[in-house]
């Protein structure tokens, strides 16, 4: 497999020059800062925030490079992994043109920003084991193929895809290789970042808005060849990280403590919502999962989802998608909001 960035990238952005900030256009010792139309008495709250925040959030990736051993300059930082997934598509495909592969049923945003793009989604649903058909994908890649997305734990189905499969891809396909590891913290499979240095076609995600408890800060990483990183940077908002998410990012990364006990304790109490749920005669199946969430297939899911919802409990109904038949998607709660969920469920089923 001959791999060539150039080949992939849109000539539009191969071509583009990137937006130039009034500091990045200066290097050295300042300390009056006329350059860039702020507000410079201040602003109305304690802390500051009358200047741009650094665009390409260096402090912060200094912390994460310590933290994931992967050097800075192969981070990209987005506003939620969700930038990232929309940046693949503005630098990689042309719309109307290009098209991507995904394997149903799996996390919905790679389409969505496929639409929003204008481009082709090919799909290749999972197996019934939610494991890759290598044989269907190797015959819907085609030259216009730029980006597979493989999620792993998968989103919503939990488990993990089978390594060697991932990299039967990673050896094969000569587009970029997109492995969301969203729910990686939870999984007994190992991140694929220290492949990063043998694949110049792989971009790994992650998140801290799963394990690392920071959903609202909105924070998403992606690792990849400096290169592909570099087309990032080219393409992205230019301050697309604000200074609040910078600073509150940087104190929660040195703050892992609860963090790995939270994780822990979603781990133990997977297994006790397991083991609870194998016993109601409602239980047909429960899908193993490697994530903070479990895949339960019930008798009569969309009637249990409502009965749920009457009662403040809200889980994800998931019934209607693809190889999910009568399947909810439940994640893993405190103790106490999952010993609540099976005495609502035990009451339903009695
Ligand atoms: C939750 C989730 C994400 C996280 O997206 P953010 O934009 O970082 O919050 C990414 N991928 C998958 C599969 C998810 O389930």
């Amino acid at each position: 497999m001959e791999f060539n960035l150039d080949r992939l990238v849109r000539e539009n952005i191969k071509r583009m020059t990137p937006y130039s900030s009034a500091r990045h256009e200066f290097s050295g010792a300042a300390t009056i800062f006329l350059d860039a139309n702020e507000n410079s008495f201040g602003s109305p709250l304690p802390q500051n925030y009358n200047r741009y925040p650094d665009p390409l959030q260096l402090s912060l990736k200094e912390k994460i490079s310590n933290i994931k051993g992967i050097p800075v300059q192969n981070i990209f930082l987005g506003n939620g992994s969700d930038e990232a997934i929309d940046l693949m598509f503005r630098i990689f495909c042309e719309p109307g043109k290009d098209n991507i592969i995904i394997f149903p049923p799996t996390y919905g945003m790679y389409e969505v920003c496929a639409e929003v793009n204008n481009v082709e989604v090919k799909k290749v649903p999972l197996t019934s084991g939610f494991q890759l058909d290598l044989d269907a994908i190797e015959a819907s890649v085609d030259e216009n193929t730029k980006l597979i997305f493989v999620c792993s734990p998968n989103n919503p189905t939990g488990n993990s895809i089978n390594r060697g499969d991932i990299e039967v891809l990673l050896n094969s396909f000569d587009g970029i290789l997109v492995i969301d590891e969203a729910y990686i913290n939870y999984a007994r499979q190992k991140t694929f970042i220290p492949e990063l240095t043998e694949y110049p076609n792989l971009v790994i995600l992650q998140t801290l808005s799963k394990a690392w408890g920071l959903a609202g800060l909105r924070l998403g990483m992606a690792f990849a060849g400096q290169p592909v990183i570099n087309y990032m940077n080219k393409v992205k908002y230019p301050y697309n990280i604000n200074t609040a998410t910078q600073q509150l990012a940087l104190e929660a990364l040195g703050n892992i403590s609860s963090v790995n006990n939270w994780t822990k304790t979603t781990v133990d109490q997977k297994e006790f919502l397991q083991a609870e749920l194998f016993k109601l005669p409602i239980t047909q199946t429960i899908y193993p999962s490697d994530a903070n969430f479990i895949l339960v297939q019930l008798t009569g899911a969309k009637k249990i989802y409502e009965y749920l919802s009457a009662k403040g409990i809200i889980v994800r109904d998931r019934s209607k998608v693809i190889l999910c038949d009568d399947c909810l998607r439940i994640t893993i709660g405190t103790p106490e909001e999952n010993k609540q969920l099976i005495e609502a469920l035990k009451q339903y089923a009695a």
